[in-house]
């Protein structure tokens, strides 16, 4: 028998990936599957993008790079935050480059949290979120949101569930897995709350510019300097610009956090994949192809999204907020009398419909259907859906 540590005794595998794994296995065995579990979008890198990395790797950026990134990419980053997010003042020195927005993330913890500190994770959470925490020995402490409250915590849940040893709060707006987006106002006043009481604020902005309904992303750290000087924005290429086999997170901070994340990865992992970076470069120097690659992917992102919203508010004991970000919906499904795992592993088996279940988000009781995905599956799946819910 092995003894394992507490930290592969403590963690749980990822209940996305295993929805996903279950859903291959039924598609390798000839049954026609309809899956709403994707969590990437379902389009190509842009092309553009692909011979950039291309030419990198026959010009033989095939070697170590630095450990905090590409210092070309590292400054366009830092502009990009400047220009586009009206972060203050950032230098090339407060950005690292990682292998992926979630080892952003964990580095992001990983360097404001010691064991016995806690951490404010909003739910619905991201399901990495509490499992990063308890691998940096910090305690993650939830606060439940529902529907009606658009899955959004009030400066007054945050206040309450601060103590004395509360050190860092994680936003995620866009959400996954809600693709509820915070206003400014909202995200102004949590910030106050944090500067008062001097807490370090995670803003996770993978989903940026996946925005429907006209519906506005703002940066935390771009408020004022003091609002800089706690935020640490982490946020990366694979869901603006399809990238998520590529690899590659950013995380911007102030100068003292970003070295110690950069210290970090570099007894870690080391750099990201030196050529991807130059991938990522070309996407942030060609900015408004990017921008129009992106548009187009929207297009088809909002279609689908609206016509999933319809097909799920038809189906009775179904419930769902028209969310404006990212790709992602979340409905409840409560008054169907059945947890969120049995329904998920019953539809599945008996419709060949793979949703993720609301439990691994710290959401009994809702469920979360992806529309990175095509126009025919999502009205079979919905046709399939509903028939599983009225014989139920
Ligand atoms: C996808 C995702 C990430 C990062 O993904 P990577 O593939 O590691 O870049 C980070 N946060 C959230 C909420 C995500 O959904």
């Amino acid at each position: 028998m092995h003894k394992l540590s507490i930290w592969s005794r403590n963690v749980s595998p990822s209940p996305t990936l295993a929805v996903d794994a279950k859903a291959k296995a039924l598609k390798a065995a000839g049954e026609s599957v309809c899956g709403f579990g994707a969590g990437e979008p379902d389009f190509d890198t842009p092309e553009f993008i692909k011979l950039a990395a291309e030419k990198a790797l026959r010009d033989g950026m095939t070697k170590y790079a630095p450990a905090a990134g590409v210092p070309a990419l590292r400054s366009a980053i830092a502009e990009k935050y400047v220009r586009d997010n009206n972060l203050p003042g950032i230098e090339a020195s407060q950005v690292v480059v990682s292998p992926g927005g979630k080892f952003s993330c964990y580095l992001a913890i990983l360097s404001v949290i010691s064991p016995g500190d806690e951490v404010i994770v909003p739910a619905p959470y991201w399901v990495s979120y509490p499992e990063m925490v308890k691998l940096a020995g910090g305690t993650p402490r939830v606060i439940t949101t529902e529907m009606e409250d658009g899955f959004k915590i009030t400066p007054d849940l945050f206040e309450e569930a601060i103590n004395s040893k509360t050190r860092l709060i994680i936003l995620n707006s866009p959400s996954n897995p809600t693709g509820a987006i915070y206003t400014k106002e909202e995200l102004e006043a949590l910030v106050s709350v944090a500067i008062k009481h001097n807490i370090y604020i995670l803003s996770d902005e993978i989903y940026e510019y996946l925005l429907y309904d006209g519906a506005e992303h703002h940066s935390p750290a771009s408020f004022s300097q003091e609002a800089a000087d706690i935020t640490l924005t982490v946020a990366g290429f694979s869901k603006t610009f399809s990238m998520t086999g590529w690899r590659l997170g950013t995380l911007v901070a102030p100068p003292e956090i970003a070295k110690a994340v950069a210290s970090l990865q570099s007894q870690t992992s080391s750099n990201a994949t030196t050529f991807a970076q130059y991938g990522a470069l070309a996407a942030l120097q060609e900015w408004d192809r990017s921008m129009d690659a992106v548009k187009g992917m929207l297009q088809h992102f909002d279609r689908r999204r609206l016509k999933l919203l319809e097909g799920l508010n038809a189906i009775d004991g179904i419930e769902c907020n028209r969310s404006e970000g990212a790709f992602y919906l979340f409905p409840r499904i409560k008054s169907l009398g059945m947890n969120s795992m049995e329904f998920a592993d019953k539809l599945l088996d008996e419709k060949k419909v793979a949703v993720v279940p609301g439990e691994g988000f710290g959401a009994p009781g809702y469920m979360r259907l992806s529309y990175a995905t095509s126009d025919e599956i999502i009205t079979e799946g919905l046709t399939r859906l509903s028939d599983f819910c009225s014989n139920l």
